[in-house]
């Protein structure tokens, strides 16, 4: 048996890069930045105004107040998107609108709230402080400065940010073409009528659609467990695949194909991984340059809990992310269940954020690697220290929400 770290390490050695490739911002949602994007212009571009208002020379507003208001002579009237930079000498203003730029001459904005609101003329009543509702050129990022790092994911926070610096495009890794193969005489397609031993296929669904959530691009296949079948299947996917992930046919049941195949072989290797579930693993490369072989267990829940552990990781990395793995949160169990002695235990759970994390399995009961309906009532899982025998109403477990992407930009502030 093996850890679930040393099986981690393993895979993640073995996986690569990408290639990268330039993509028009619009397109390059939950991509991960190959390259560094730094600032082609200053963010904002413009001293701007912050407020509607008029822009003044501090010095001639400095004694204003309610009783005795100082009256400016309006020169200029400049709306957002205006070139204009009125010159302003002593007793002038411009009227200027939220974001416009603010004349050379001028240092301060007077909201219109604070004036008489007039047009060839205005009466100020508070001069404010020097300096006040003035946006500076610059303040958020320098031209040169960097926006984003290498190694995030785009957000739309950090595509409008990336927008906002004057840059159209950005270098990111390809996405990892991924071929989900589920294995197994027994499946059927969902809502076909089922003959006496007949499952539907659930695994298909749910690994491929972890897979597109995670970035990759997708197709599925099967292959039943008749000698020869998964080859053939392979044989025909493999020159498109980057990562080929088998559901089922791992273990050392009679039928097995998985095992059957690449038992024996050099590219794939077998491992019993001390997690529950998913206890048998196989992962390998298929010859040299050739697509990363994932086989997970077939029940669900367990080919659920592998993905989530093995499989994505690897996927994050193919796409050049600095994150691999969510950052785990520390949660307060609300009910007892059991665990087993020895393994890392992966349990589905349902998670609830108050002052406090509280968790609980998502099947009544704990956890059953079969239990795929009530993996539905799943927003998380629960990891489960290998040497706990049973976790008591209480006890501190660590937790992971799932489909939360930015979860993963754990790394510092771009803020240069
Ligand atoms: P196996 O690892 O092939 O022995 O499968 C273990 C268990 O998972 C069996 O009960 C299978 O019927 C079930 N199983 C395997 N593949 C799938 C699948 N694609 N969808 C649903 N259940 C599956
Ligand atoms: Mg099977």
């Amino acid at each position: 048996m093996i850890t679930v770290s040393e099986h981690l390490e393993r895979i993640l050695d073995s996986t690569g890069e990408l290639e990268s490739e330039v993509l028009a911002l619009a397109e390059a949602r939950g991509r991960c930045l190959a390259e560094p994007v730094v600032a082609a212009v200053a963010v904002p571009p413009w001293t701007n105004s912050a407020m509607d208002g008029y822009a003044v020379r501090f010095e001639d507003v400095a004694e204003a107040d309610d009783v005795s208001p100082v009256t400016l002579e309006v020169v200029a009237d400049i709306a957002a998107g205006s070139g204009a930079n009125p010159d302003l000498g002593p007793g002038q203003s411009a009227r200027i609108m939220t974001g416009a730029p603010v004349p050379t001459a001028a240092d301060t904005v007077i909201p219109l709230e604070l004036t008489d609101r007039g047009s060839g003329a205005v009466e100020v009543r508070s001069p404010l402080t020097r300096g006040r509702h003035i946006r500076h050129a610059g303040e958020d990022r320098q031209p040169g400065e960097l926006v984003a790092a290498t190694g995030s994911g785009l957000t739309p926070e950090s595509l409008a940010a990336i927008a906002s610096a004057g840059q159209a495009e950005v270098t990111v890794y390809r996405r990892p073409k991924v071929v989900v193969i589920s294995t197994g005489d027994e499946l059927v397609a969902p809502g076909a009528e089922l003959s006496r031993g007949q499952i539907p296929d659930s695994n298909s669904l749910l690994v491929s659609f972890l897979a597109a959530d995670a970035g990759a691009t997708v197709t599925a296949d099967h292959a039943g467990d008749a000698s020869g079948e998964l080859a053939k299947t392979i044989e025909r996917v493999r020159g498109e695949a980057d990562v080929i992930v088998m559901t089922g046919g791992v273990s050392v049941g009679a039928h097995d194909p998985v095992k059957a195949l690449f038992e024996g072989g050099n590219e794939v290797r077998f491992n019993r991984v001390s997690m529950q579930p998913g206890k048998p693993q196989a992962f390998g490369r298929l010859g040299v340059e050739g697509p990363l072989v994932f086989g997970l267990p077939g029940n669900p829940v367990s080919a659920w809990a592998s993905f989530q552990i093995f499989v994505r990781p690897s996927l994050r990395k193919m796409q050049g992310f600095t994150a691999l793995t969510p950052e785990a949160v520390p949660a307060r169990a609300s009910e007892d269940w059991n665990t087993p002695q020895g393994r890392m235990q992966v349990i589905p759970v349902r998670i609830h954020d108050g002052d406090e994390r509280h968790v609980m399995p998502a099947a009544e009961g704990g956890s059953g690697s079969h239990l795929i309906a009530s993996l539905a009532d799943a927003d998380g899982y629960a990891l489960v220290d290998a040497d706990v025998e049973r976790v008591r109403a209480g006890d501190q477990v660590r937790t992971v929400r799932l489909r939360d992407p930015e979860q993963f930009n754990h790394q510092q502030r771009s803020t240069p």
